[in-house]
């Protein structure tokens, strides 16, 4: 055809995509979710600028996926209404621009990781060359005329514009069409790719339709001319019907009791990109005020990236509908250090045509953000009375709760019953606030802990020998940000929250009076004395109590030099 060019495709594509042709991998299914999840996000993309602009939609106000088998053609093609791709974006996106989740993705598959993991590298598309030995995209943007991209791997791809409409023509929208590799026949099967999208991408916001085959095998009798008796031939009668697949309401709309765990976990996995199933699911329906319903999905593992400030405001953590058409991907409708929770809102009580910036000052969604985060902070509660699934949540997560300590502080309050730490009394178990003052020493009125680089370093601590003899519990608070929400943390329920390390914790231990305590030092401050001048003047100008623990604990010439050392440093 006219206009037909070749292109190569950026260095890592083209090697991730010999990677996926040649990979010896049996899940390969996943192609399906990742070319209706896609088709998904295109007609997410069309609807959002059609509740800005409804002449954005005039071309096809039908928003739907069709998933069509043909058997003859050997091919599975994938359909959408959505916003298309022009030339140019198809040029882009199918292989010259360089995504930085290309090579990530193939050292994690190196490393180990499962393929299945793809979409959330944002490489998706080349899935499709998993089960394809060749591959056609056939678009209509608004913007642009109808064109073609075309590949069989190899490094290059063509793209031209359709003048044959061989595929039909396209009102607006995309149509993939995976041709199949011989041994993959099975994806020609309607049963199958009904399984698949059951399975998979069951919770997909727009209708999919599934092409159903309907073979009819049947014996029959054929007279022919001049043959004496009839002859039995089988004959087989092929018939098509549509057949709506995801006929289910979206699962946040459905009450809470008829949903199934796997049903959530699917969603989630969709949502989040995560592989693992969510460790907690919230199924928020609030009405009153304003009216929205909401899933709200706790991780089991937190993203290593966690804590790279950079991406922590790339990431998208609750998608807002507004009565079932998806408008906005939000980081910050909820507070930061929440994050790691991924999620859905919907609601109808909010304007479908509501600009960007009118969003963040709408007086609905400031509801909404209340209400999203009363319903996180009823899931960690619930989550906290399972001791397994809770541990695992402080896993993962026990520094983005420290963080909230930190920089949150209009949900302080809320947060600190939720924080666990290691103790000189709980084991391999976590003990929060609450549970150390229920089983604290008659009569004590502190919370008492110690700083340290590992919970071995902590509970080996010289400040804490003495309170852990006298049975005071001591937590252990060894993550760098203990130190950060530890400054927050002056007073829980009552009782002040005191450093072992502190004169104050010294004075615990104190049952004797300052006359015993300075005879007793007497002798431990000649020593100091007699080893360096130098340190006469500083511990001669420490206070009593401290010295007094000083010598208590200094149960070799090593711990006491160590000691001296440290208490130097901090009279400077
Ligand atoms: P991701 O979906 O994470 O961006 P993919 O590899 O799955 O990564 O897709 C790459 C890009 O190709 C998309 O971002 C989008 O721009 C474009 N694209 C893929 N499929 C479609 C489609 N059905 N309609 C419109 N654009 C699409
Ligand atoms: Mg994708």
């Amino acid at each position: 055809p006219a206009e037909l060019e070749t292109y190569a495709f950026n260095a890592d594509i083209s090697q991730l995509m010999s990677l996926i042709i040649n990979a010896f991998y049996t899940n390969k299914e996943i192609f399906l979710r990742e070319l209706i999840s896609n088709a998904s996000d295109a007609l997410d993309k069309i609807a959002f600028q059609g509740s800005q602009d409804p002449s954005k939609l005039e071309a096809e106000p039908n928003l739907c996926i069709k998933v069509t088998p043909d058997r003859d053609a050997g091919t599975v093609t994938v359909e959408d209404t959505g916003i298309g791709m022009t030339r140019e974006e198809m040029i882009l996106h199918l292989g010259t621009i360089a995504k930085s989740g290309t090579k990530a993705f193939m050292e994690a598959v190196s490393a180990g990781a499962d393929m299945s993991m793809i979409g959330q590298f944002g490489v998706g598309f080349y899935s499709s060359y998993l089960v394809s030995e060749k591959v056609r995209v056939v678009s209509k943007s608004n913007d642009d005329e109808q064109h073609i991209w075309e590949s069989t791997a190899g490094g290059t791809f063509l793209v031209w514009k359709d003048t044959t409409f061989e595929h039909g023509v396209i009102s607006r929208g995309t149509k993939v069409i995976c041709y199949l590799k011989d041994d993959q026949a099975e994806f020609l099967e309607s049963d199958r790719l009904k399984e698949l999208i059951m399975k998979h991408s069951a919770f997909v916001g727009y209708p999919i339709d599934l092409r159903m085959e309907h073979r009819k095998e049947e014996e029959v009798e054929v007279h022919e001319e001049g043959e004496e008796a009839p002859e039995k031939r089988r004959k087989v009668t092929v018939s098509y019907s549509w057949e709506l697949i995801n006929k289910n309401k979206p699962l946040w709309l459905r009450p809470a009791e008829g949903v199934a765990h796997e049903e959530y976990a699917e969603l989630y996995k969709f949502l989040s990109g995560d592989w693992e199933d969510h460790l907690a699911v919230k199924h928020v329906a609030q009405g009153g005020q304003v009216d929205f319903k909401a899933l709200l999905y706790c991780p089991k593992n937190a993203p290593k990236d966690m804590f790279d400030m950079g991406k922590m405001s790339q990431r998208f953590s609750i998608r807002l509908y507004v009565r079932r058409v998806f408008i906005k991907e939000f980081n910050d409708l909820i507070p930061k250090w929440m994050g790691f929770i991924k999620g859905i809102v919907d609601s109808d009580d909010m304007p479908l045509n509501i600009s960007r910036e009118m969003l963040q000052q709408n007086a609905i969604l400031k509801h909404i953000k209340t209400g999203l985060q009363k319903n996180i902070f009823s899931m960690f509660q619930e989550l906290s009375q399972d001791k397994e699934r809770f541990k695992a949540f402080q896993e993962a997560f026990s520094q983005c709760l420290k963080l909230g300590v930190y920089e949150d502080h209009a949900n302080r309050e809320q947060i600190i019953p939720l924080l666990r730490y290691h103790s000189s009394k709980s084991g391999e178990d976590l003990v929060g606030l609450d549970e150390y003052i229920e089983r604290m020493k008659p009569g004590q009125r502190h919370i008492l802990y110690i700083t340290g680089r590992t919970k071995r370093d902590a509970a080996r601590s010289p400040y804490i020998e003495g309170l852990k003899r006298d049975g005071f519990e001591v937590l252990y608070m060894t993550d760098p940000v203990d130190e950060y929400a530890a400054q927050f943390l002056k007073e829980y329920r009552g009782y002040e929250v005191l450093s072992c390390m502190s004169m104050d914790a010294a004075r615990l231990l104190d049952h004797r009076s300052e006359q015993d305590l300075k005879a007793e030092l007497e002798p431990l401050r000649k020593k100091v004395q007699a080893l360096s001048p130098g340190f006469t003047v500083a511990l001669a100008s420490l206070p009593v109590e401290c010295c007094a623990r000083l010598a208590q604990s200094a149960e070799g010439k090593v711990l006491e030099l160590n000691f001296k050392h440290s208490l130097l440093k901090e009279l400077g």
